[in-house]
């Protein structure tokens, strides 16, 4: 096993929208077991990057590998089997369930060969809350719960897949400075345990707090990498955001 090889690789990837380039040859690699940002200004592609990297979308050209595997033409459900976990800008759990019912939902999601029982999801579904520190609100439906312990349960509920590849959509979008700091706390705890996360984000704070390295893109373009002293430094991202 080379645990040097970057779990997640993406290769001269392009995603067109008609004439819309929202992608233009990125390439990128993720290294094991780091917490990676992907920023960039409204429309530079973020999103349709995060997207084309769990199958939602198809790759116009280009290539990606997870872990080794070509993973460029498969099905997110596919995607999700091999271990990569996804959450979402807006919240999307069932606001009348349960807290454990929703992240049983991903426990269910992760490849085994043999379907677990209710018992064994219900198990999974409450390590994954202990993880958040939510275990305690495992009973209480989702709707009345907080906004920041929502983002949490989603959190849980792509845990509770055992994902080894996080992929994240403005995780702290919504949430107050305590809660962001804990969320920054929560994160960097995962990667400890080897959790690699690919996330976008636009709190500079939050990036600056857990991010190992961050890409920037514009216009559909990488414009600069690096780690967050090098990058958030670099003229042409303040450029780029400044809109100069
Ligand atoms: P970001 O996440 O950085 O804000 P997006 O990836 O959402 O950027 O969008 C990049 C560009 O692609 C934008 O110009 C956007 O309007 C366009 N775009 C995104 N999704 C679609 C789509 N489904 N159809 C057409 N254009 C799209």
């Amino acid at each position: 096993i080379d645990d040097q090889s970057p779990i997640l690789q993406i290769n001269d990837v392009r995603k067109y929208f008609g004439g819309v380039k929202a992608v233009d040859g990125v390439s990128l690699q993720v290294a094991r077991g780091t917490v990676h940002a992907l920023i960039g200004p409204n429309g530079s592609g973020k999103t349709t990057t995060l997207n084309v990297l769990n199958g939602i979308y198809s790759a116009t050209s280009g290539s990606i590998t997870f872990d080794s595997t070509g993973i460029t033409s498969m099905s997110p459900h596919e995607r999700a089997g091999l271990g990569i976990g996804r959450t979402f800008q807006n919240i999307r759990l069932f606001p009348t369930m349960s807290v454990v019912e929703n992240v049983m939902i991903g426990a269910q999601r992760a490849n085994n060969p043999i379907e677990p029982g209710r018992e064994a999801l219900r198990q999974r579904a409450l390590s994954a809350l202990k993880f958040v520190e939510m275990a305690d609100k495992a009973e209480l439906i989702v709707q009345n719960l907080p906004y920041g312990h929502q983002r949490l349960v989603e959190i849980a509920r792509a845990l509770a897949g055992h994902p080894r590849l996080l992929l994240l959509d403005e995780p702290a979008a919504g949430l107050n400075q305590t809660e962001k700091k804990e969320l920054g706390d929560l994160l960097k705890r995962l990667s400890g345990h080897g959790l690699t996360i690919f996330l976008i984000e636009h709190d500079i704070g939050l990036i600056e707090q857990i991010s190992d390295k961050i890409t920037v893109l514009n216009f559909g373009k990488k414009i600069a990498e690096g780690t967050p002293q090098e990058v958030l430094r670099h003229p042409d991202v303040i450029t780029a955001y400044l809109g100069a």
